[in-house]
């Protein structure tokens, strides 16, 4: 992203600093700039993109919320929809959903991701500081003040010399060495779970199969393939002969596990990426102190197995965004909006360290008894439709869903399926406004003021465009039903953030 070089202020106000312009990051502090606020972005890297693809797939509901921005057809023109997951060689799980537009996972290199969420973050305007690395916080019962320092190796000609920034907000996006979560003295609880994983772009002579992201593992080596759609496949090998976390990468390492693996290396050439990485699984136990919040990598990690590591982050964010918004836009009832983020998002990060966790353990199998375990698994999980599906949903994000208050309607906390609307709209569609959506039948004239759901200007009015409906819903900025009523004498909530939300 563009710098501010020539600035030469010591300190600087704002609204909300994010920390770490990561995927998360960008998103974040993309939403809160659209919604009209002052947003800082203090990245440590120069200005530019990361060259690392790291993450390779983004997920159905991502791609949901990302249309909910205007920019997920963009993003799919970037990659290969693939269809399938085959787990292990006994277990095919299928992504197609009838109530998605996105039945898929989309394998896309991280970078895609970030330069079209970078894009939109600048055109928003949000301020960007490159080269520039917070060392330390503080704060009081009125903001937070963010201590800078330049970047090593920054440029001194070509880096703000901004030494403080004060916000009202901060959000720790900073990744899984968060410097914001240790200056909360946060602890980063879990264990360590492979010491060393190999991660290669390759191009393959022989295809491993259309349409399809394929686990295989046996005794000692498990090995992950799928298409990037571009003529180069991701492959992540493990074997049990574990090198050293910081020695070299050989392709000729990585065709030995593949081979292992899946009984042939399909004839891998031409790398174009390799790298080692090791793989940990943690959570931090509070996603809010006070003022200071932490998503994506910054609060969970995890292995990439399931590839939901970007995917939680992005989720994160586009969770906390728009609660953001409401506090600063002083919403009665924000305070437990605030609060809300953590008792949403902590639950399904801590799912995610546990499904991913149990992928690479069964994956990564060494006893007998373990391998017994595998085998009995995916012979029931290949049997049983249901329990597939359930994955499929668990994968995609598709059906994740937050707690509802007692006496809600059923539907309060699960997301929103898009659906068309009177005058050829569509709910994911009207999402854009970064507002509420509240639809209901032709006869339920626009709420009398406009104060329902948060935000400035309340909730956009919509009509299904199915006139034959007689239910009405309200659904939040992030694409999850707020309110739900099956006909259409109700009146949804006028009042504060609170009364809406668990
Ligand atoms: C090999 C590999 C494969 C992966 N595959 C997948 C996958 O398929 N699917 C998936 O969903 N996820 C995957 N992941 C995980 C995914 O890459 C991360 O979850 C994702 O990048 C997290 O995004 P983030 O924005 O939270 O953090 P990051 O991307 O880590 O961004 C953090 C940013 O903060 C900056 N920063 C750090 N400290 C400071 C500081 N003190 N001051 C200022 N800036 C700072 C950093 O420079 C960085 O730009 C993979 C990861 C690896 C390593």
């Amino acid at each position: 992203m563009s710098g501010t070089a020539g600035t030469r202020t010591r300190h600087h106000a704002t609204e909300v600093a994010v920390v770490g312009a990561g995927p998360t990051g960008l998103l974040l502090a993309g939403d809160l700039a659209a919604a009209g606020h002052r947003v800082t972005l203090v990245e440590r890297r120069a200005p530019g993109l990361s060259p690392l693809t790291r993450a390779f797939g983004v997920h159905a509901r991502t791609l949901e919320l990302l249309d909910a921005r205007g920019i997920a057809d963009d993003l799919v023109d970037t990659g290969a929809p693939l269809g399938e997951v085959r787990l292990f060689g006994g277990v095919t799980v299928r992504l197609a959903r009838p109530d998605s537009r996105f039945g898929f996972l989309l394998v896309t290199p991280q970078f895609q991701v970030e330069a079209l969420l970078a894009r939109r973050a600048r055109a928003a305007g949000v301020r960007c500081m490159p080269s520039t690395e917070v060392s330390g916080l503080a704060q009081d019962g009125s903001g937070v003040t963010l201590h800078l320092r330049r970047a090593p190796g920054a440029d001194p000609a070509n880096t703000p010399a901004v030494r403080t920034v004060r916000a009202q907000y901060v959000v720790g996006t900073d990744g899984h060495r968060s410097t914001i979560r240790r200056a909360l003295g946060q602890p980063f609880p879990g264990v360590s779970v492979l010491r060393s994983m190999v991660v290669a772009d390759v191009r393959l002579l022989e295809d491993p199969g259309e349409n399809a992201l394929t686990v295989r593992g046996v005794r000692g080596a498990v090995a992950f393939l799928a298409p990037f759609g571009d003529g180069y496949h991701r492959v992540f090998a493990w074997s049990a002969e574990e090198r050293e976390p910081g020695s070299p990468v050989e392709l000729a390492d990585v065709r030995d596990t593949v081979w292992r693996a899946h009984g042939t290396d399909y004839g891998m050439y031409d790398a174009r990426w390799l790298s080692r990485f090791h793989c940990d699984e943690r959570q931090v136990p509070q996603y809010r102190i006070g003022r200071v919040f932490l998503a994506g990598d910054a609060a969970h990690i995890h292995s990439p197995a399931g590839g939901q590591g970007m995917n939680t982050g992005l989720q994160d964010a586009a969770n906390l965004s728009w609660k953001l918004a409401a506090a600063l836009d002083g919403v009665p009832g924000a305070e437990a909006l605030l609060d809300s983020y953590h008792d949403e998002r902590h639950p399904v990060g801590a799912a995610v360290v546990r499904s991913s966790g149990t992928i690479l353990r069964l994956a990564t199998a060494e006893s007998a008894a373990d391998l017994a375990r595998l085998t009995v698994a995916t012979g029931l999980l290949g049997g049983l439709p249901p329990l597939r599906r359930r994955i499929a949903g668990r994968l995609s994000g598709l059906d994740i869903r937050y707690p509802a208050p007692q006496g809600a309607h059923r539907l309060v906390g699960r997301r929103a399926v898009d659906v068309p609307l009177r005058g050829g709209g569509r709910l994911y569609a009207s999402l854009r406004a970064g507002r509420h959506v509240l639809v209901t039948p032709d006869s339920v004239a626009a709420p009398a003021g406009t104060g329902v759901g948060v935000g400035v200007g309340g909730a956009v009015h919509e009509h299904w465009a199915d006139p034959g409906r007689r239910d009405q819903w309200l659904v939040r900025p992030d694409g999850y039903l707020a309110w739900a009523a099956d006909d259409a004498a109700a009146r949804p909530p006028l009042t504060p953030a609170a009364e809406l939300i668990a």
